[in-house]
């Protein structure tokens, strides 16, 4: 059993409304046990509107490390010192981290999602075909990853508008401004879900598959052997787009992976430790691949 909190022990947490359903606290808190550290995270509900005062009063506690989920990712992005490249592109913020004084605000999903891409289904980006079905706010993060990392992605969303900003937000990223420098320039343009025939990588990015009875996001016809097709969902851990798939003989991976490493990042981020992802695994009941 861990030893309770003291004087000393640094607190880290994320802010959201709703948010007593988070993972974040399970995840991290089985982090800090693994390494022995003396930190604790918890969940603070914060109402739509208060994300600045989070921020201020992150400052005036000490915390040390916040996680940001929804209704906060815009306002917080407003409110800390600095932006990371990726946070400053999305307008979104899912992590602050200090750097003495000062409050950087960083957005670790696309990170999180290139680490699962690469460890798990060990797919490299650059120069590849994909294919992003939706235009959220995950949407967006992985579209900006796959970009930076000179892949071609295609948006393909139900509302064009939607679909126009997000493959603007990843053509701007494709001009290698995040990713490795010196790696092939990537784009984003919005097309049909017909690309999906011709694309190396599939990303569901819409809730699509998450209660029974959903339609499938994309016409199964399209899906093929040698492709990789990613589900961002993770619970249920197979939806009827990854049974396709692996029907068609492609490749799958779940969006576990991503939630894993996302926060894996934030750990990593505030502490400076590599994260132990298998024990935040196991505490949250989930299983990464590779
Ligand atoms: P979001 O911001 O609400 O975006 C949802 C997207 O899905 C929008 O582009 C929306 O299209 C589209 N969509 C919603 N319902 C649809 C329907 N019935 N038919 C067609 N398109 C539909 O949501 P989000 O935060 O990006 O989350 C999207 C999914 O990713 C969720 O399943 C979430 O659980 C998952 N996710 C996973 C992780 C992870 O770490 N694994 C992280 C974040 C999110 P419109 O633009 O037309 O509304």
């Amino acid at each position: 059993m861990r030893p309770a909190p003291t004087g000393d022990t640094k607190v880290a947490g994320v802010i959201g409304d709703p948010v007593r359903h988070s993972l974040s606290p399970a995840l991290h808190n089985a982090a800090f046990a693994a390494l022995g550290l003396d930190w604790t995270y918890v969940a603070f509900e914060v109402p739509d509107g208060q994300g600045a005062g989070a921020v201020a009063a992150m400052r005036v506690l000490g915390i040390e490390g916040l996680s940001v989920t929804m209704p906060h990712k815009d306002t917080v992005a407003a409110a800390v010192d600095e932006l990371s490249p990726a946070a400053a592109l999305l307008g979104a913020v899912n992590c602050v981290r200090r750097d003495g004084d000062r409050l950087i605000g960083e957005n670790t999903d696309g990170a999180g999602f290139l680490r699962s891409l690469c460890t798990e289904v060990a797919v490299e980006p650059a120069e590849l075909r994909t294919v992003v079905l939706g235009a959220g706010g995950a949407a967006r993060a992985v579209i900006v990853a796959l970009a930076a990392e000179g892949a071609q992605v295609t948006v393909v969303n139900r509302s064009p508008d939607a679909a126009a900003r997000a493959a603007a937000l990843g053509a701007a990223a494709g001009g290698a401004t995040i990713g490795a420098s010196g790696g092939p320039s990537g784009s984003a343009v919005v097309g049909p879900a017909e690309a999906v025939r011709d694309a190396d990588v599939v990303v569901n990015a819409t809730p699509l598959g998450m209660n029974a009875g959903d339609p499938l996001p994309v016409d199964p016809a399209l899906l093929s052997g040698g492709q990789t097709v990613v589900d961002l969902i993770y619970r249920p851990a197979r939806t009827p787009l990854l049974e396709a798939a692996a029907q068609a003989g492609a490749t799958t991976l779940n969006g576990t992976g991503m939630l894993l490493f996302q926060a894996a990042e934030q750990f990593s981020m505030w502490t400076g430790r590599d994260a132990p992802v298998d024990e935040m695994a196991a505490a949250v009941g989930l299983r990464i691949a590779g």
